[in-house]
Parts: structure tokens; C-alpha cells; sequence
């Protein structure tokens, strides 16, 4: 049984029982959970009062920042349905998503300004709110500039003209409490999120309250042994992730964790923040623990204040987990999810041992079946299939993409695009997405297993493999790599290390080596990529020809 309520309930009892307690630290600043739900408040008042109504669409593109907090938990006690957007997207991206939402809000920096008022002509929006770095913290303007300048260039003069309103001017706005907007948990919206685009391009996912609060109430007790009051989560994955959004600013809120948000992944700046804030909890993502391990100071920094960290939203390479835990003597567990579930299905066990390897077990409540996609019958145990869902944390569906939506919802079962196999104790692997499988010469390739033996040899930073066109095989495998810092390996050395440990079949017969590999924001390696790269590539040498 899951409390029947908005999502903003649990702002507000963290509030009401720990007042004083930190909610967010920043740079050097804290804001209070009784701060915070005054701030969450006033802004709510200030989107009443410009017209935003129960189910408007308000878009939310900030980076990592104390304003990203207070304009989704202002938005939802509005009624609205937050819209979390990458900062870094290009227009082309930012007008997709505002279109297919219907966005007519947008909050956003002042460095972002130019783009957004540039493609606004060209979707749905209607107000800007805009914020500086500097709006609650001057010093960071410094640090953070660089972050969104790589693409915008010089901080723009901004001239706000009725419909673009600065954040500070919205929040001197009332601070009581807004007039209640009825919320059914189990069909409104809370947000709209985008999935990764990993794959193709990013679908609007339905998460109601209710999904949302599942998933907060499973976490809590998955992880039990976390006390309300007491966490420190570092927070580095981006908040406008579904990963970063629900782990810290539902499951961190509704604990009245204290919120150590880093906007930025850097090395530095997260040993910094270990020293200082003694984080109890890390989530992250894969690409940022293999970032800790490769560093020469990881050694200098004590990481016992962490209880857990938790890697999700792409498979952790074994030997990235085990060479942490020996470096750090610290435990990295494996989860596993996707936006379309909230985002979390599984995980190995947070306190006892788990299995290296495995995504764990599904959470309380949630089922998991390994079906022949084709066929939609259950695999025998052991047996390779498609990882099919179902549990109170999956979507109502996609926006406005009914047909998306009936391929892969089912009797309530979600078709997760992810193949998989189950052991005979019931732990759950990924093998890989299913789209992703290469056939060469009708054998099924899965390109983790092959990166997996990659990330084994000494040189290797990084790894990806895809399938490229054979004219005898159908497809081929071809790696790209990334050495680590002042190593390298020949083609014939990786060559034989592959032969060691792989089926013929599956060694890869082309190499191209790689400073570094397209990425995800939240790292994940996009091998759609780098299958275009090389598909142009070929082109042009066909070209040559
Ligand atoms: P898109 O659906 O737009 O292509 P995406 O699937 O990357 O993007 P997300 O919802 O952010 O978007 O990611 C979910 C996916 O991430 C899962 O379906 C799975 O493929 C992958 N994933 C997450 N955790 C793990 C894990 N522990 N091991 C393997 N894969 C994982
Ligand atoms: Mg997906």
C-alpha cells in the first residue's frame, strides 16, 4: 500500500519535521528544508498568478543548482507537470521537446537566454523565467560559466520585456502556502520525462504521483537502513535526468536528506566535496566511477563516510567494480531501470553482498519475466530474453504516442528493449538492448560481453563495440577504444588478449582507437554514434573508390 498523495507531500513533511535541517548545500551555501518549502511556495504563487493552470507543461533547464529544486517543487504544488530539460540540447532538440510537451512555460539561465528566445517563435512557449548563477551565489559564476559557455559564447545582455521574468523578481511572491490544486495520484502527471535518446529520439514518459511515490516508498525500502534526518546524498548526476531527478530530489527529499548538488562531473570538485560534506550516499553513473578509480589522488581522499554508492542507467563493467571496491575499500552496488519505470526495477542488495555482475533482484512489488519477445512467452530460467516489467513505479504511457505506447505496454507488462536471463537464485543479468545485438554469420553478438573482456586489459579506459557491414558475414564486430592516460596496446596484442577469452566469432576484426567516445549526459556511450560516424566514414571512402 503506497501513501495516496502528491508528490509535494514529501517536501513538505521534511519540512515540518526537520525545519532546520539542511536540504541543498551548494557552493559553500546552504538552504534549510523550512527555506526551501518557503521558496517552493512563493514560486508556485508566482506561476498561479501568471496563469499556469492544473496540467500546463512548465519546462525546467538548469543545470545542477538550488533554483532547479525550488522551480520543480514550486511547479508541482502549482499543478503543473515538470518538464525536465538537458541544458546542453541543441535547438534542434530543445524545439523537439518543447513541441511534443506543449510547453508554455520555461525556466532557464541567463547564459541560455539566447537560444531559447531564438527557437521560441518556433514551438509553444510563451514565458521565459530567468535565472543567473549569480542569483543566489556570485562565486559561482566562475566555476559554472564554462559549463554552459563551451556552447553559448558571451554571457548575454538579457532584456526582460513582459513575458521574461527574472527569478528573483518571482520570488517575492507570497510564501504561504498556495490554494490546494486536487491532485488524483494515480492519473495526473507529475512529470513529463524524457528517456535518454540513447536510442533514438527521446519519448515524452507519463510518470504520475502515484509512479513516482512508489518508487520513493520501494527505495526506502530497499535501502532500510537509511536514517530520515541524517543522509548526505552527493548529487553530480544531472537533475534533469530521471536518474539524478528521482534518487535525489524524490527519494532524497522524502528522507530530508541534505542535498550536496555539484553541478558538474569533475574529479576534483567531488573529492572536494567528500572532504568537506562527508556524503553518506553517491549514486552515479558508471563513466564516474571509472573517472575516480583512473585518478592518481584517489588515494589522498577518505571515501568512509559513504555507505553506498549506487551505479545505474548503464552497466557497470565488473572489473570497474571490483577495482573501486579494492581501491576504496568502499561498495558500489548495480541497479537497473529506465525513465519508463520511474526509474527503478532492480538492484543488488544495498547492505549484504550482492552478485558482481548482476542488476540484482526486482524492488518490492515489482515483477520481472524474461519473455521471447516474438512470441511473448516466458523464457525457461537461464535463457537469454527480452526483461519484460511489471510493478506500481511503470508509466501510464508515452505523450501523445499511443502506438509506442501499445508496442511496449502489455496487460501492464512493459517491454523493456533490454535483453537478459535470470539464475537459478533469482538475480537478474542484462546482456545487452536488444536493438544493439549484432548477427555475424548468424551468431548473436551481444557488444558488452565483448566490451566487458576489453575493459580487462591494462590499457583500456573505455571500451564500445558495434556491428559494421560484412559482406560475408551479414554484420561484423568493430571496437573503438580509449587508452588510458600515456598507455597503449597494438591491434595484434588486443588481438590475443580477445582470442584468450573469446569465441572466434565474436573478436573484433576492426580497431579504431579513440581519444574519447560520444557520450550521453549521464555517460552513457552512444554507439548509435559511432555507428553513424563510421557509416559516413565509409561512405566517403566508398566515394574515394
Ligand atoms: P532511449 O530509450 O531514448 O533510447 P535510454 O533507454 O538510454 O534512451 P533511459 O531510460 O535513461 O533512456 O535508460 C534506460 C536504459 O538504460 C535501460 O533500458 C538499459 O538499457 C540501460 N540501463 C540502465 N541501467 C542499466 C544496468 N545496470 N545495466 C545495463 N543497462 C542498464
Ligand atoms: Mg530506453
Amino acid at each position: 500500500d503506497y501513501p495516496r498523495v502528491p508528490l509535494t507531500h514529501f517536501l513538505e513533511q521534511s519540512a515540518a519535521m526537520y525545519p532546520d535541517s539542511n536540504a541543498i548545500y551548494f557552493m559553500g551555501k546552504s538552504i534549510t528544508y523550512r527555506e526551501l518549502l518557503q521558496l517552493s511556495y512563493q514560486f508556485a504563487n508566482a506561476l498561479i498568478k501568471r496563469g499556469v493552470k492544473k496540467g500546463d507543461r512548465v519546462a525546467i533547464m538548469l543545470p545542477n543548482t538550488p533554483q532547479a529544486v525550488i522551480s520543480y517543487y514550486g511547479a508541482l504544488f502549482a499543478g503543473a507537470i515538470v518538464v525536465m530539460t538537458n541544458p546542453l540540447y541543441t535547438e534542434r532538440e530543445l524545439i523537439h521537446q518543447m513541441n511534443d510537451s506543449g510547453a508554455e512555460t520555461i525556466i532557464t539561465l541567463d547564459l541560455l537566454y539566447k537560444r531559447v528566445t531564438q527557437v521560441r517563435a518556433s514551438t509553444s512557449l510563451q514565458r521565459i523565467i530567468i535565472t543567473s548563477i549569480g542569483d543566489f551565489l556570485p562565486l559561482l559564476k566562475k566555476w559554472l560559466y564554462p559549463f554552459v559557455q563551451k556552447k553559448q559564447g558571451q554571457n548575454p545582455q538579457v532584456t526582460y520585456s513582459a513575458n521574461i521574468e527574472p527569478f528573483l523578481s518571482v520570488l517575492k511572491e507570497s510564501a504561504t502556502k498556495p490554494v490546494e490544486v486536487p491532485v488524483d495520484p494515480t492519473q495526473d502527471i507529475a512529470l513529463l520525462q524524457y528517456t535518454g535518446g540513447t536510442t533514438g529520439v527521446a519519448k515524452g514518459v507519463m510518470l504520475t504521483h502515484a509512479n513516482l511515490i512508489a518508487n520513493a516508498v520501494q527505495c526506502q525500502a530497499v535501502l532500510y537502513k537509511l536514517k530520515k534526518g541524517q543522509e548526505r546524498i552527493l548529487c553530480v548526476l544531472p537533475l534533469f535526468h530521471v536518474y539524478g531527478m528521482t534518487t535525489v530530489m524524490n527519494k532524497g527529499i522524502c528522507i530530508a536528506a541534505e542535498i550536496i548538488l555539484v553541478p558538474k562531473f569533475d574529479v576534483k570538485q567531488i573529492f572536494e566535496m567528500i572532504d568537506k560534506r562527508k556524503p553518506t550516499l553517491f549514486p552515479g553513473a558508471p563513466t564516474m566511477y571509472i573517472g575516480l578509480i583512473n585518478h592518481p589522488d584517489l588515494k589522498k581522499h577518505d571515501l568512509s563516510s559513504i555507505d553506498a554508492c549506487v551505479s545505474g542507467s548503464a552497466p557497470l563493467p565488473i572489473e570497474v567494480k571490483l577495482k573501486f571496491e579494492e581501491l576504496t575499500g568502499g561498495k558500489l552496488v548495480e541497479g537497473y531501470g529506465m525513465t519508463e519505470a520511474s526509474p527503478v526495477t532492480h538492484s543488488n542488495p544495498i547492505w549484504e553482498k550482492g552478485i558482481t555482475g548482476s542488476i540484482g533482484m526486482p524492488w518490492p512489488d515489482t515483477d520481472c519475466r524474461i519473455v521471447d519477445t516474438a512470441m511473448g512467452e516466458e523464457m525457461p530460467q537461464g535463457e537469454v530474453g527480452e526483461l519484460a516489467v511489471k510493478g506500481p513505479q511503470v508509466m501510464l504511457g508515452y505523450w501523445n504516442r499511443p502506438e509506442d505506447t501499445a508496442a511496449v505496454l502489455k496487460d501492464g507488462w512493459f517491454l523493456t528493449g533490454d535483453m537478459g536471463y535470470m539464475d537459478e537464485n533469482g538475480y537478474f543479468y542484462v546482456v545487452d538492448r536488444k536493438k544493439d545485438m549484432i548477427i555475424a554469420g548468424g551468431f548473436n553478438i551481444y557488444p558488452r560481453e565483448v566490451e566487458e573482456v576489453l575493459f580487462e586489459h591494462p590499457a583500456i579506459q573505455e571500451a564500445a563495440v558495434i556491428g559494421v557491414p560484412d559482406p560475408y558475414r551479414g554484420e561484423t564486430v568493430k571496437a573503438f577504444v580509449v587508452f588510458k592516460d600515456g598507455q597503449l596496446a597494438s591491434e595484434e596484442d588486443l588481438e590475443a588478449h580477445c582470442r584468450q577469452r573469446l569465441a572466434a566469432y565474436k573478436i573484433p576484426r576492426q580497431y579504431e582507437i579513440r581519444t574519447d567516445l560520444p557520450k550521453t549526459m549521464v555517460g552513457k556511450v552512444l554507439r548509435r554514434q559511432l555507428q553513424e560516424e563510421d557509416k559516413k566514414k565509409r561512405e566517403a571512402q566508398e566515394e574515394i573508390k
